[in-house]
């Protein structure tokens, strides 16, 4: 017994040491463990307050014959406190009568000591977060007070001035200020929606189908651009006519369809519900959003649903995104009282799916009223808004631009500009289609953003360049359009190929001369 990392003594029924282990007679500062013998609590100088709480231990251990078992104890040796985890028990004779306490006692100051570190540790995390959102709310808010009035204003001067191409200017405005502004309500929700309660569900009757063709709708355009399949299969068993939040659920799907599409350069995304269980009154459904992208490494599954986490930060990719999409999903998913899943291989795919019961909408007037709005719906609205170009007057010789730019609006400024400097212009919102007309027809000059989606700017600077040199044609000037003035993103362009750098926002004076420095030769 003599060894073990433990303290253990015993006592006779008048609480006198009867004996100790050694590692007890260290802790004592007793020469040896036999001078334990006929000493109490009392013969050690401790705390008198302290010692009388043994005592009381002590006695409910002899009186009710019972075991003391964990009991935390701080002891006071000098200057030092250790916490020890106590067990006490009484020991008996052949009678069953108490002639003593046996008691072993673990040193856990260590222990202790991690807790409260780790205790202090948390505090201060949860404290920065809770700063960090407050922080961020507020921003947010101070940012969308003014921002409301430039975008009032913008739209103001939109229907007020005669001017076609002012009014355009004016447009462009107000539609760059309402991304902001959607931006900013959407960082808002993310504070918020931590907070989300039942109480902010808000359930009614709607139809599965239509909700998920209108997510088709809205999302078939950029998969037409990318050349990927966008499909939707709902289990024909599962009753139309359902009752959910169903705004959530649409923001949900939404989200992860929206995703899908952007991490698949090829294949298929595909929305898959299937009616896990129909009873009576309600079902039980499996929603799944199923893409052959480029998959997410499995170190980071779990950080994906993380506020504003990226796997590929803004600045280093031309996916654009927050990070904040999958944090809603999360969050709406359990408000909805469900739970997301995610499964993914690089290079294959991911499967992002959660189940979610939902009552079947049973009252007659209400599908009636359903069944009506179903037949004399319109077709869906692809909406593809181009962009009116205003009229200019251009001459004969005017120089051909080709204009690459994902954003639409970025798109619509350059192009202006340029047509109000009298060039004729070709806009393009990918690097794939720009190679296609730099390849086909006649330019005099490019402008080309470098984050584009697809083939990036500084691959469309190669690619044009090797077919340039393999067909012998003169390298047309191409000038790369960033918003970052980051040093590494520069050289990789000018090795690309490239013969300039330009930091957005552009303005027509430094346009027409970045143009006239690389088109003066030719007249
Ligand atoms: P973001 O707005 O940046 O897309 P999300 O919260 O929606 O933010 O997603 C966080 C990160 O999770 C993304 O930046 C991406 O790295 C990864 N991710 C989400 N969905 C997919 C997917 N379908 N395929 C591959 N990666 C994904």
């Amino acid at each position: 017994m003599g060894g073990m990392p433990c303290y253990i003594y015993w006592k006779d029924r008048n609480y006198i040491y009867l004996g100790c282990n050694n590692l007890t007679a260290t802790l004592l500062n007793l020469s040896s463990r036999h001078e334990i013998v006929g000493k109490t609590d009392y013969d050690f100088g401790w705390d008198k307050h302290m010692v009388d709480s043994y005592r009381l231990v002590d006695e409910e251990i002899i009186h009710k014959k019972k075991s003391i078992l964990n009991l935390e104890e701080a002891v006071v040796l000098g200057d030092k406190t250790i916490y020890l985890l106590v067990n006490k028990k009484p020991l008996f004779n052949e009678k069953d009568e108490v002639i003593g306490i046996l008691g072993v006692s673990v040193d856990i100051t260590e222990r202790k000591r991690m807790e409260e570190e780790l205790t202090i540790a948390k505090n201060a995390a949860e404290m920065a977060n809770m700063a960090k959102t407050e922080f961020l709310a507020n921003i947010s808010h101070d940012i969308r007070t003014p921002l409301s009035g430039i975008v009032g204003m913008a739209e103001i001067l939109e229907n007020e001035v005669p001017n076609v191409i002012h009014k355009k200017h004016a447009q462009d405005l107000r539609e760059s200020g309402h991304e902001l502004l959607n931006m900013m309500n959407e960082i808002l929700d993310v504070v918020q929606a931590g907070e989300l309660t039942s109480s902010d569900l808000f359930l009614a009757p709607f139809s599965l189908p239509h909700l998920i063709q209108s997510i088709l709708n809205l999302e078939h355009p950029s998969t037409i651009v990318k050349e990927i399949d966008l499909r939707a299969i709902i289990d024909p068993n599962i009753p139309p006519i359902l009752i959910c939040d169903h705004k959530k659920l649409y923001h949900i799907l939404l989200n992860l369809v929206g995703n899908a599409i952007k991490f698949t350069q090829a294949g298929s995304v595909e929305i898959k519900i299937t009616l896990v269980e129909k009873q009576e009154d309600n079902v039980s459904l499996l929603f799944q959003v199923i893409d052959t992208g480029i998959g997410i490494p499995p170190e980071a599954l779990d950080q994906i649903f993380e506020r504003f986490f990226r796997l590929n930060p803004t600045y280093k990719s031309q996916d654009k995104g927050r990070g904040l999409g999958l944090h809603f999903v999360q969050s709406y998913v359990k408000l909805l009282d469900g739970e997301v899943n995610v499964s993914s291989e690089l290079g294959v795919g991911s499967t992002f799916s959660f189940s979610l019961n939902m009552p079947i909408e049973k009252n007659d007037k209400i599908l009636h009223d359903f069944a009506l709005k179903t037949s004399s719906k319109q077709p869906a609205n692809t909406n593809t808004s181009t962009a009116q170009s205003s009229v200019v007057d251009i001459p004969d010789n005017a120089l051909h631009i080709l204009i690459i730019e994902d954003n639409q609006i970025a798109l619509n400024v350059v192009d202006l500009m340029l047509k109000q400097a009298k060039f004729i212009t070709t806009p393009v919102t990918n690097g794939e289609a720009a190679l296609e007309l730099a390849t086909t027809q006649h330019f005099d000059f490019i402008f080309s953003d470098v984050g584009l989606p697809g083939i990036s700017g500084v691959e469309f600077t190669q690619k044009l360049r090797k077919y340039e040199t393999l067909h012998g044609k003169r390298p047309i000037p191409i000038v790369g359009l960033t918003a970052h003035a980051e040093g590494k993103m520069h050289v990789a362009c000018i090795e690309a190929g490239m013969n300039d750098i330009m930091l957005k926002p552009l303005n027509l004076p430094i346009i027409k001369a970045m143009i006239a420095k690389y088109t003066s030769h030719m007249g």
